[in-house]
């Protein structure tokens, strides 16, 4: 059976019986929105092998059937096509609030959408809570932070936003979604959990989201040259996914609302990351530079105490680890969803 961490794309074998979930005398009712996606595909996997009932939204803006291929099969997986902007009845435990593209080119796409995504998705998945008296859990992220002043961020830090620019659709879109996770809290009781999720790659991240771990594998198995935004000296800090995946359902069956700050606090500059992916991937690989695109933050590191004291959760995958561990996915991907042109 595949892992959290696995690939999952083998395709489902035609005509095979549904396969039974490991027996639990209470099964745990997950609500996945945004579970077609990158991370949400991971969850999925992660609940459906644990024994719970899965029910995957998504309206596969920027997730696709492919990524959870692998699940349908499950007699405890189920899958609605729905956007969140518009409200749901469903009968649930728990609430794992993904939904919301993550990558910079999807979210500035359609700003106007991704503002309404967080918040009337947001407002509607905790009404559903609210009615259900579900568990809800958001993914919030690092970017609620902006261009920090304090470095590494840690959770009382109220961060420093751009309310008006390209990037502001996410960063404030996130920020009133929190603010509306501890309102529906401190207003209706509703048991609320809030995870700021830091840069996060793995297996199944989208070949064309323009985030820097994808772009960079992508190009250097592709024999392309690895594009750096500006001088590559912004840092980020790379959490595997199989990690995060752990922190989420942690943090959802723990006491605490948090917010928690969730990522690996092992810190890299872009010319560190290029020159990591180029050893791994393809030594022959070059690396160009090129414009950077506006409001981009120049570094950006977790402070973890807080989930590792309380909950005892810490990474476990360096990034030259979970580097391999993707390679393999986006060679497959890449010879299937980017077929070589016609000369
Ligand atoms: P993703 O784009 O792969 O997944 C998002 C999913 O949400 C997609 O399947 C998409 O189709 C779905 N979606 C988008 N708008 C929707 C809508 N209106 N209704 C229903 N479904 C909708 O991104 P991801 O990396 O898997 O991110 C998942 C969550 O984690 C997001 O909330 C994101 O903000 C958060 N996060 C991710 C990272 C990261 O590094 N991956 C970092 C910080 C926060
Ligand atoms: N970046 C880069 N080359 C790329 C894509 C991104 O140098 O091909 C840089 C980008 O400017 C940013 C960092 O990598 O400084 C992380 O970008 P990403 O979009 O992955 O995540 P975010 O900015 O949301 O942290």
């Amino acid at each position: 059976s595949s892992g959290p961490a696995s690939n999952g794309s083998t395709p489902p074998r035609p005509n095979q019986t549904k396969i039974k979930a490991k027996p639990r005398i209470e099964r745990n009712r997950c609500l996945v929105t945004g579970g077609a996606g990158f991370v949400g595909s991971h969850l999925c996997t992660y609940l459906v092998e644990r024994g719970d009932h899965v029910i995957c939204l998504d309206n596969l803006f920027t997730g696709s059937k492919q990524n959870i291929a692998h699940l349908l099969h499950y007699d405890n997986f189920e899958v609605i096509r729905h956007d969140v902007v518009n409200p749901i009845l469903l009968e649930v435990d728990q609430i794992f609030h993904l939904a919301c593209p993550a990558s910079p080119i999807h979210y500035k796409y359609n700003p106007i959408k991704t503002l309404k995504t967080s918040f009337l998705g947001t407002m509607n998945m905790l009404g559903l809570a609210k009615r259900t008296r579900a568990r809800f859990l958001l993914t919030s992220t690092s970017e609620v932070y902006g261009d920090p002043l304090e470095h590494p961020q840690t959770e009382s830090y109220w961060g420093n936003v751009n309310p008006i620019g390209e990037r502001s659709c996410y960063d404030e879109g996130k920020r009133v979604a929190e603010t509306l996770a501890f309102d529906y809290q401190r207003e209706h009781g509703i048991e609320v959990r809030v995870v700021r999720i830091f840069n996060t790659y793995g297996p199944r991240m989208a070949l064309d989201d323009g985030r820097v771990v994808s772009n960079f594998l992508a190009q250097a198995l592709e024999g392309h040259p690895l594009t750096i935004y500006g001088e590559g000296k912004q840092t980020r800090s790379f959490q595997y996914v199989s990690d995060l995946i752990k922190g989420l359902v942690t943090v959802m069956d723990g006491p605490e609302t948090g917010p928690f700050n969730v990522g690996n606090p092992t810190e890299f500059t872009m010319i560190e990351l290029a020159q990591l992916v180029k050893e791994v991937a393809n030594p022959d690989a070059e690396i160009i530079f090129q414009e950077n695109t506006a409001d981009d933050p120049a570094k950006r590191k977790p402070d973890i105490s807080k989930i590792k004291n309380t909950l005892g959760w810490e990474p476990k995958v360096a990034l030259r680890d979970g580097l391999l561990l993707m390679i393999d996915d986006f060679k497959e991907r890449l010879k299937h969803e980017r077929p070589v042109k016609a000369l």
